[in-house]
Parts: structure tokens; sequence; C-alpha cells
């Protein structure tokens, strides 16, 4: 009798020890569901800019893509907490200092997707930008259309890994998240990019600051505001050009977007939990 309870006893501390055990090492997932579950999750995944074709890319085929490679290829995050990224492309160049103390005089941190060619330029202001807390990123290394490029391999070794080394050189951490110029990819190309554990970030509000002939001030704060949803990752660009406006737009957008309760966030803050 004595030890029947006694193994009885042992069963059930021994059962308790692994019930512990699996709430403590699964916690961390516990929460995520639970956080998860207060969101409702999108329906639609989209560019908001209507019709609009950046790049000579129906904004269709990015929306088909983000169906098709929901864990690797993101136009937006999936559900509707109130967080946003602002992510600022083709530098580094002048106006990104400009745009990081304006960032910096907010507390906000935001998403770089840089160029090789600026990165060679600039390595100082990279570590500086990654030692801010901004996240810095992969735009390949000189701009070009994914479509110049016939070779998978080469465009992944010349584009990518290249840009990705050099930025590893500087900041000592190697890239995740690449952005293709112009938006301009292939399936084949965003297949290769998951073989090397890298997901393609797009975008779900464009602000046109890259347009030199529509890119006022009022112009790229009206369409950052005008499209304003849940999760969304914002378009910008600290390079390539006159980026004065971007700079500038800058107050209204964030202003506007902490009133109504949105949290600025890294793009792997919205998409890291897919
Ligand atoms: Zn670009």
């Amino acid at each position: 009798m004595f030890t029947r309870k006694l193994k009885q006893l042992s069963f059930l501390l021994f059962s308790l020890s692994i019930i512990s055990c699996q709430q403590r090492d699964f916690s961390p997932e516990i929460n995520q569901n639970t956080l998860k579950k207060s969101h409702n999750i999108k329906t639609r995944l989209y560019i908001r800019n209507d019709n609009f074709i950046a790049g000579k890319i129906p904004v269709s085929h990015h929306e088909k893509r983000a169906q098709k490679y929901s864990k690797n290829y993101f136009i937006e995050g999936k559900t509707t907490s109130k967080k946003v990224a602002l992510t600022f492309d083709d530098g580094p160049s002048m106006y990104t200092t400009k745009i990081i103390n304006k960032l910096n005089s907010y507390n906000i941190k935001a998403t770089f997707f840089m160029v090789g060619t600026a990165i060679k330029k600039h390595p100082e202001l990279v570590k500086s930008i990654h030692q801010q807390g901004h996240l810095v990123a992969n735009h390949s290394w000189d701009h070009s259309n994914a479509n110049e490029h016939q070779s998978i391999e080469k465009y992944w070794e010349n584009q990518i890994l290249a840009t990705n080394d050099l930025l590893e050189k500087i900041t000592g951490v190697v890239p995740k998240l690449f952005r293709p110029p112009f938006g301009s990819t292939t399936d084949k190309k965003v297949e290769k990019l998951i073989e090397k554990k890298m997901k393609t970030v797009i975008w779900s509000i464009d602000t046109q600051d890259w347009n030199d002939d529509t890119n006022t001030t009022k112009n790229i704060a009206s369409l950052a505001i005008k499209h304003i949803h849940p999760e969304s990752i914002i378009l910008m660009h600290d390079g390539g050009g006159n980026r004065q406006g971007t700079v500038n737009a800058l107050d209204e957008i964030i202003q506007h977007y902490r009133q109504l309760d949105y949290q600025f966030v890294t793009v792997d803050e919205i998409i890291n939990s897919y």
C-alpha cells in the first residue's frame, strides 16, 4: 500500500515537473499566440497605391507573390496591430544623417535598405546607423533591375551576397532582408533568397518620394497619411536624388500616426513572427 502511494506520488511529481518544463520551454510561443489572437488577421495583403505601377511591376504581381511565399515575401504585416515601419532606400547619402537625426528626435527606429556602391562611400555612416539601433538591410549592389540579370547565381553573388558581405564587415551582422530595386524580381530569385535564408520585403505604401516631378513635402506626407493602415511598410528614400522633401515630410507623418496611437518599429518586428 505504502509503496503504491509512493509510486503514485513520484508519478505525480514527475508529471508536474514535465508540465512546468513545458510551460517554461514554450512560454514565449504561448505569449506570442496570445498576442496574435488579440489582433485580427488581415484578409488581404496588398499595395495601397491604387493601380500604380512602380518599376513597371503591376501591384497585383506583388499581391500574388505575397500569397505564394507567405513566410518569405512581404508587402505588409499580417495582423492589425497598430505598428508601422518606415523604410528608406538607395542610401546612405548626404540626406541620411538628416533623416536619422529627425528619427532620433522622436526616438523612432527605422529600416534602411542600402545599396552596395553607396555603402562603400559611407562606411562610418553605415556603422553609426547600425549602432544607433536602426535596421540595416540589403537593396542590391548597384541598384540594377533584376530583369537585367539572367543568371540567378550571378545575381545572388554580385548583387546580394557582395552587399551582405560588405555590410557584415562594417556592422558585424549579416542582413536577413532584401528589397529588390524597383520591386522587380522573379519567383526563381525569391526562391534563391529563401534558400539563402533571406526574406524579400516590398512595401504597402509608396510615398513616391523617388519621383522628382512630384516629391514635394506635401505630396509625400499626404500619400503616407492617406493610406494609413495597421502593420504598414512605408516606402521612402534617403538616397538616389534630392531627398529634402522626404526629410521635411517626416514631422507630419510621425505626428499624424502617433496621434492615432501607432508605434514605429523596424521591418523585422512586423514580419518576423511568421
Ligand atoms: Zn531603390
